[in-house]
């Protein structure tokens, strides 16, 4: 801790300099004053043990950590809405994360049951503020929505059917109605079934006369394993998944686990035999889920216990253990746990995520739980060996040792994801994608171990290809007869991955899509190979519709086109960065850059994305344009869009740019029109938050300085209405946010609060938001000066501030901001300015139909 001060140590071979020499080497904390550790000894003898280590630097340092994917549990019940006792969204993904799981799919089976447009929606709304870890929701088949649930197929996880009885009121009663449902719900999409014994066989038989793919949840017992086992060998395009509790469980352990009631479980907890038959076709196992389906304590020892195991805090640790017993293997974990979860229900890649665990701590499972509502397990007082240390989930550590980091509402629907429409594979035609050829585009950045993983999704959209009619007539598909096992929703077509492979599957024979590399390291975003980007391009232009329109206004673009231009400008930062070319995107085009007003910082980044792109740039401004000889603005377009294929325009008068736009035949960028629009620095502004916090929802955004004049926070405030944002105003008196902008974001239910300072407003800000004071606006330097003052960023202002905030100003700077804070982590704006090059660059290649 601190030195003695006393005297100083001479000699180098004293046993104190061995002592800390020793210390250092070993990275062992060392006490080397007396005083303070008889403190440390004192407080621990009070305490009763040693204190907690908290740092990420004490327990790598003394531990042997393995990284592995975030793992996926297609299965839990999170009981809201209808019973928040028992879980909600924030518990029941805290015990997620606890457990190493960084994405849940979510049962419907709740209060009321997610059935139909309404019920998803009340439901997404709640998951969407409670949930910590990303996420989808089912929706369940019933007796009436046999016709309607299919229009929610694209926003759901998938259809659950109840085909027994357990904790539901979704039973479905007759085989006509699981006949009418698997026949209505579309084939592309994820059906899950409840099925056991003679139902399972009668599911089977039906899903192969309706010849759909369908999951299996919760196999349990031996009759039931080896009926799927033989499903597969013949053909029949059926997953399945296992619970923990029914390989780690049998009647055996009744007792152990609290005696019948609480082992009061669906299904039941089925004989060791049963038990040993899992075990012995782990090869058949597609897939590792809990069925978290939580009750309290009280609930369980009344006289009518309700079925179900908690489960997702357990899970991993339970399979770690069965990796280290030999009886599972690192591998078939990620497989089962992970890939096969992404392949069958056809999720997105979670960029930069992974777990950290560590295979060689021993611990046994305690009575009570921390982070799940119902506070009990089934596996309390297992010794285990393997443990969670670390869970990351886009870039932020999301759980460490014991504590749950990441908010609620950090966690997103992975269904609203970008999603890439998929255009039947001709070339030179105009056609658009089918509808139902939708699946989504995965950002992939895993480590790189887990690199083969990525041809798996090349192969589910081979599969979903296959299962268009239309796609199947023009794909050049090897279409051979499904002798070996195929485990995919979508038609049989190769041998996708067979369930008993262990390792990752042979590369697609002939891949429709470019292959897509995937890389570990650098800023978590995916890395296409150059074809892929025009080609995904190709695709996002048809459905956003950007292609050749003038952006003049950020009043056009929808939460869609946000997502699609976000994830393509990170997919260019992740090229930049890594030196990968990228210029044969907009090779041979042409951008002209029109500044009838002074700026360096718009028109090159413009400039600077233009020529990452291959193309070229016509620049024109106020000095050299034809303005001075008299001509009208409307004229210089004209001309300019003869030259060029774009045209990016700024100019002093608001409405200006929308002016010129009438008379501008190519697609015209509006580039800052006076005290009017700026809609690429709004976007910039959302990309940068996007990439600093990983999400813009549920943040609090003050914005500092001119808001009366200044054009950014004006078209900012607009966009992020988009958003689930709440929105603060600091400025001197006279420049408040104008009237119009007020109105617009108050008629979007956002809520906007004006602060009188800006420590009062910093506290709970998660985006600060500076921009420029303009001494011109002031009519004596004396009320400037004050003005200003109290809006300038310092140190001290930043000690109030959040330890993760970022601080965004569009630049440039005058004294907003002590140039002490640019060292700050949290000191956005220098990046912020780099990204705007990346949402330029995506931008020019969509509205070229590029992208
Ligand atoms: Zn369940």
């Amino acid at each position: 801790m601190r030195g003695s001060g006393a005297r100083r140590v001479s000699c180098f071979m004293t046993h104190g300099y061995r002592t800390r020499r020793l210390a250092v080497d070993y990275s062992i904390p060392l006490m080397t004053d007396v005083k303070c550790t008889k403190l440390l000894v004192e407080a621990m003898r009070l305490i009763g043990h040693a204190p907690p280590m908290k740092t990420h630097t004490d327990c790598i340092a003394g531990r042997r950590m393995t990284k592995l994917p975030g793992f996926i549990d297609v299965h839990v019940h999170l009981r809201e809405p209808g019973a928040p006792h028992k879980e909600t969204f924030a518990s029941g993904t805290a015990a997620a994360l606890a457990g190493g799981i960084t994405m849940v799919l979510a049962m419907p089976n709740t209060q009321p049951a997610v059935i139909d447009r309404a019920s998803l929606q009340h439901a997404q709304e709640l998951a969407q503020k409670g949930a910590r870890c990303d996420y989808a929701l089912f929706v369940g088949a019933s007796a009436t929505n046999c016709g309607t649930v299919g229009e929610l197929a694209g926003q759901a996880a998938g259809l659950k059917m109840y085909l027994n009885e357990t904790f539901t009121t979704l039973r479905l009663g007759g085989i006509h109605l699981w006949q009418a449902h698997l026949a209505a719900w579309p084939r592309r999409a994820p059906l899950c079934v409840h099925a056991e014994r003679e139902t399972m066989g009668t599911v089977l038989l039906l899903a192969w006369l309706t010849d759909r793919a369908i999951h299996v949840c919760h196999v349990a017992r031996k009759e039931e394993i080896l009926m799927i086992k033989a499903a597969k060998e013949r053909g029949l395009r059926v997953t399945c998944e296992v619970c923990p509790h029914h390989l780690f469980l049998s009647t055996a352990d009744i007792d152990r686990v609290g005696g019948p009631g609480w082992a009061q479980v669906r299904p039941v907890l089925c004989s060791p035999e049963d038990q040993q038959a899992l075990w012995d076709n782990l090869d058949v196992i597609d897939v590792f889920a809990t069925d978290h389906a939580p009750h309290t304590r009280e609930e369980k020892e009344s006289a009518n216990p309700p079925p179900g195991f908690p489960g997702l805090e357990t899970i991993l640790p339970l399979l770690l253990n069965a990796v280290n017993q030999g009886r599972l293997t690192v591998e078939q974990l990620i497989l089962k746990f992970h890939r096969n979860p992404k392949r069958i229900f056809n999720l997105p890649d979670q960029p930069n995520t992974y777990v950290e665990v560590d295979f060689d701590e021993e611990w046994i499972i305690p009575e009570r739980p921390a982070h799940s509502k119902a506070h009990w397990t089934p596996f309390h007082g297992m010794r285990l060996k393997g443990r969670v240390h670390r869970v990351v989930l886009r870039g932020e550590t999301a759980y460490v040792d014991g504590v749950v980091l990441a908010n609620p509402g950090f966690g997103q629907n992975v269904r609203d994801w970008p999603v890439r429409k998929l255009l039947p594979y001709s070339t030179g035609t105009s056609a658009v994608p089918p509808a139902h050829t939708t699946i989504t585009s995965p950002e992939r950045h895993l480590p790189a171990h887990l690199e083969p993983e990525l041809e798996m999704n090349d192969e589910f959209i081979r599969l979903l290809i296959a299962a268009s009619p239309e796609a199947k007539a023009q794909a050049t598909l090897p279409t051979k007869p499904t002798t070996t096992p195929t485990v995919h929703f979508g038609a049989p077509v190769t041998p996708a991955m067979p369930a008993s492979a262990s390792g990752p599957p042979p590369p697609p024979v002939v891949s429709p899509v470019p292959r897509i590399r995937c890389d570990s390291s650098g800023t978590g975003t995916a890395i296409r190979a150059v074809p892929a980007i025009s080609d995904l391009a190709t695709r996002h232009g048809h459905e956003l519709n950007l292609i050749g329109r003038h952006v003049l206004t950020v009043d056009m673009f929808t939460k869609e086109h946000l997502n699609e231009l976000f994830h393509l400008a990170q997919t260019m930062r992740s090229r930049v960065v890594k030196d990968r070319p990228l210029d044969d995107l907009l090779r041979g085009k042409v951008m002209a850059s029109i500044f009838y007003e002074v700026s360096t910082r718009t028109s090159c980044s413009f400039a600077a994305a233009m020529q990452r792109l291959g193309g070229h740039v016509v620049h024109v401004d106020e000095s050299s344009s034809s303005a001075r000889k008299g001509e009208t603005l409307e004229d210089s377009i004209q001309v300019m869009a003869g030259y060029a294929d774009v045209v990016v325009l700024r100019h002093p008068v608001p409405g200006a740019v929308a002016r010129a736009a009438h008379h501008c035949r190519k697609p015209l960028i509006n580039a800052g029109d006076g005290v009017g629009e700026h809609p690429t620095q709004a976007l910039l502004d959302i990309f940068t938050i996007r990439e600093e916090l990983g999400t813009v929802n549920g943040i609090t955004i003050t914005m500092v300085g001119d808001l009366k004049h200044g054009r950014t926070v004006h078209s900012l405030a607009r966009l992020l209405t988009l958003y689930d944002v709440s929105l603060r105003y600091v400025c001197p008196a006279g420049l408040e946010m104008p009237e119009r902008v007020r109105e617009f974001v108050d008629r979007k239910g956002i809520t906007q609060r004006q602060f009188p300072t800006l420590e009062s407003a910093i506290a709970d800000t998660d985006v600060l938001y500076m921009t420029r004071i303009q001494r011109e606006r002031f009519a004596t330097d004396e009320e400037y000066q004050k003005c200003c003052g109290q809006l300038v960023l310092t140190p001290q202002a930043m000690t109030f501030a959040k330890r993760r905030m970022a601080v965004l100003h569009p630049l440039p700077r005058v004294n907003e901001i002590s140039p002490e804070i640019d060292n700050d982590p949290r000191s956005a704006y220098f990046r912020q300015a780099e990204y705007g090059m990346y949402v330029r660059m995506a931008l020019l290649a969509m509205v070229l139909g590029r992208c």
